[in-house]
């Protein structure tokens, strides 16, 4: 490549590059695999390194992450806040690691091995103790202030501990010691709680998060607190901006000093005196990183003394004092042998890979869901095809794509049947919609799935009752919804013929241990919390995040189908079309009668609120509105003690709102407010009905 045509490549690549930093830090929505992403990072780097003159100051191998989106309030960082540079293998690590080997033996200090956790960087300020401010690193100089968000993590302390080393209470509090401190972590989102939201993304037709860094990142950069607390986040702290005016004078003392100030500090650290330990350290973290809870993408070798890393200093971007070994990519090829259509329980079909079985982090995959026909024709897969397989996230397997070039001419476009492949029925895809559905509601595979879906841990948990014995149950004309279950009696269960044969020949039939086992299940399953039945009963977008909202605002069944559609839209977090949804469903006399059969049968909720300690309903009749930033709850807390006293909590101010409760940065809810005359109360006097259960005095303005 003579100079000319290096520089168009180079302009190409930082377009591009810089597009794709948009997508990922500002959308969060990457549209590029982090290996494609980092290939072309590296192509740019080494046409730079060829070239120096081609460097320019906006090019982003000189640049951290993407400047703070105009939603959030800006945060001048106090010190700057980096990324790391990358090794892609053992030998770069080498590189690296021969480069600071020197001078690290000279004066004898370590290194200090930390996991890389795949999530999104923030900082935290503390002043006199107390968490005063959030923000992400932004492009390093500016953040984003997500502080009200971050309140709502359980694992960021609001308070540092007391018996902090160099900074115990007195200190901290004293005026000549450090009263303003800073620190730097990962907020990241465990895997099984990635693996959940995108199911109930999924369920309510709102768009699934690629891996759960993205979802972590998506849900600290959330315009409402209250979503960020329904999303199950934590954090990692693993760096102090100022660490040697607290008498920290290594990396391990630091995170030795997180931890006794109270943060959650990654268990998994190793001091290692050379760099063997470090090899080490890299391939225990490569065995283990399949069975850890949560997400990470490669280990950060830090240099142990500040006084070194002080010395060692900083690049445009990265610290030269620490690196990043990066985890290879994990993906297969395999060869795609079928589409198989499933039914799910509202009688969505999603098409469903079926592969030669392959290893991909830790676990052997054969299948993977195809979403939809789109997708297959925008990915370009064809039975018959090599396929290129990976795991979302590490978690969910998918498949990226076919290696065209492998084609021999022998595959097969595939297309959707135009009749469920379960029952015949004809399929019907909605207007705007991408996904087909089975139109008979009777249909066998549509009622498997519900009745699974009932029996299932999330939501009534009956346990044992597993995906074999219902369908063989549903052959045998013992089952045909969610209300036979409860009619199900021992001589029932042990008459079932589980389709095999013992070894004399004759068939063999449900166990009599089993069956008793069963029946104690079933009885259990009758006492579940409101949100689990609701969810339970397979209601279109309804999830167990949307079930648990309607739980808390209507607190029984009969409370919740005597609700208007209007009414139900108003209760934040709902909205029309899961209102439109909830009251269809319970306007279907085939639901009407299964409800009520199960009321026969003595299917209760039990949520403990409303057995246990039930407050007094002395709020009944009256809705409140809340906005701005309440200086001792979350608005979801402050909106569950409402409803805990019988009112109504609605996410936007109309004539029938009693009051709007208006913290700090009130939002346009207020302007409503006054606009129609609307009574508001503060703060205080909203911590005084919380605690009293008194309504507001009259004139409370
Ligand atoms: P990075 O994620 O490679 O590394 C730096 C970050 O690691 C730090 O900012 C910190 O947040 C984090 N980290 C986690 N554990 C840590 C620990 N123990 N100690 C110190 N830091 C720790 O760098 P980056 O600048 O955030 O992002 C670059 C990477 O993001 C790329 O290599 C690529 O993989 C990905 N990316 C992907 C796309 C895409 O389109 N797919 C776009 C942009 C970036």
């Amino acid at each position: 490549m003579d100079r000319d045509q290096a520089q168009a490549r180079a302009e190409k690549l930082c377009d591009e590059i810089s597009r794709h930093n948009w997508r990922y830090y500002v959308l969060d929505e990457p549209e590029l695999s982090d290996a494609a992403y980092d290939a072309l990072v590296r192509e740019l780097q080494q046409i730079e390194g060829e070239y120096p003159e081609l460097v320019t100051l906006d090019s982003p191998t000189q640049r951290v992450g993407a400047a703070p989106a105009a939603q959030f309030a800006s945060v001048r960082h106090a010190q700057r806040l980096y990324s790391l540079d990358n090794a892609m293998d053992l030998g770069e690590l080498d590189v690296w690691l021969e480069r600071v080997e020197p001078e690290v033996v000279r004066r004898g200090c370590s290194y200090v091995c930390e996991l890389k956790i795949d999530g999104s960087s923030i900082a935290l300020t503390y002043e006199n103790g107390a968490l005063v401010r959030a923000a992400t690193r932004g492009d390093g100089k500016t953040g984003e202030d997500v502080t009200v968000n971050i309140r709502t993590i359980k694992s960021v302390p609001l308070r540092l501990l007391v018996d902090v080393p160099g900074a115990g209470q007195d200190s901290l509090f004293h005026e000549d010691s450090p009263t303003r401190i800073e620190v730097r972590g990962e907020v990241y989102m465990p895997k099984e709680s990635f693996a959940r939201l995108n199911a109930e993304q999924d369920e309510a037709g709102q768009p699934t998060f690629a891996n759960p860094r993205n979802a972590a990142a998506g849900s600290v950069r959330q315009k409402d607190p209250a979503v960020t607390a329904s999303r199950d986040l934590a954090a990692f702290m693993y760096q102090i901006a100022a660490p040697r005016a607290l008498g920290v004078e290594t990396q391990h003392a630091a995170l030795e000093w997180l931890r006794a100030a109270g943060f959650k500090v990654n268990p998994d650290i190793k001091v290692c005196a050379h760099a063997e330990e470090v090899h080490a350290f890299c391939e225990w973290a490569l065995q283990v990183r399949n069975d850890l809870p949560y997400e990470i993408d490669g280990v950060v070798v830090k240099i142990d003394s500040l006084a070194l890393q002080d010395e060692l200093g900083y690049t445009a971007k990265a610290p030269r004092w620490a690196i990043a070994f990066k985890f290879p990519p994990e993906e297969k090829t395999t060869v795609l042998r079928e589409i198989r259509v499933q039914v799910g329980r509202t009688g969505a079909l999603t098409p469903v890979a079926e592969f030669d079985p392959v290893t991909v982090a830790g676990s052997t995959i054969a299948r993977a869901t195809l979403h939809n026909e789109d997708e297959i024709r925008r990915k370009g897969v064809r039975i018959g095809d090599t396929i290129i397989v990976r795991k979302a996230g590490d978690v969910i397997p998918e498949v990226v794509g076919p290696v065209e070039r492998l084609r021999d001419g022998g595959e097969i476009e595939w297309s959707m049947p135009s009749r469920c492949p379960s029952c015949g029925s004809e399929v019907w895809r909605e207007e705007g919609e991408v996904i087909p559905r089975c139109t008979n509601a009777g249909c066998s595979a549509q009622r498997l799935e519900r009745l699974g879906h009932w029996a299932s841990r999330g939501a009534l948990d009956i346990d044992g009752m597993g995906t074999e014995i219902i369908t063989r149950l549903v052959e045998q004309d013992m089952l045909h919804d969610v209300a036979d279950f409860y009619a199900l009696t021992f001589s029932d269960l042990t008459s079932l013929d589980l389709g095999r044969v013992k070894k004399d020949g004759t068939p063999q039939f449900l166990g009599e241990t089993i069956a008793a086992k069963l029946m104690t299940s079933l009885a259990a399953s009758k006492v579940r919390p409101l949100a689990r039945l609701l969810f339970g009963l397979g209601i279109r977008h309804v999830g167990s995040t949307v079930a648990e909202t309607l739980a808390s605002a209507y607190r029984s069944l009969d409370a919740l189908m005597a609700a208007a559609e209007e009414e139900l839209a108003e209760v934040e977090q709902v909205g029309p079309k899961i209102a439109a949804s909830v009251r269809a469903f319970f306007a279907n006399p085939e639901n009407l009668d299964i409800i009520e059969r199960l009321e026969v049968a003595d299917v209760r909720t039990a949520d403990p609120e409303i057995e246990g300690e039930r407050r007094e309903q002395t709020l009944t009749g009256l809705t409140f509105v809340l906005t701005g930033a309440l200086e001792r709850h979350t608005r979801d807390e402050a909106g569950a003690a409402l409803k805990a006293l019988g009112a109504k909590v609605s996410g936007s101010v109309s004539k029938k709102t009693s009051y709007v409760v208006v913290g700090a940065e009130p939002g346009s809810k207020y302007d409503k407010a006054v606009e129609l005359g609307i009574p508001t109360l503060d703060d205080e006097a909203l911590e005084a009905i919380i605690e009293t259960g008194q309504p507001p005095e009259e004139g409370a303005e």
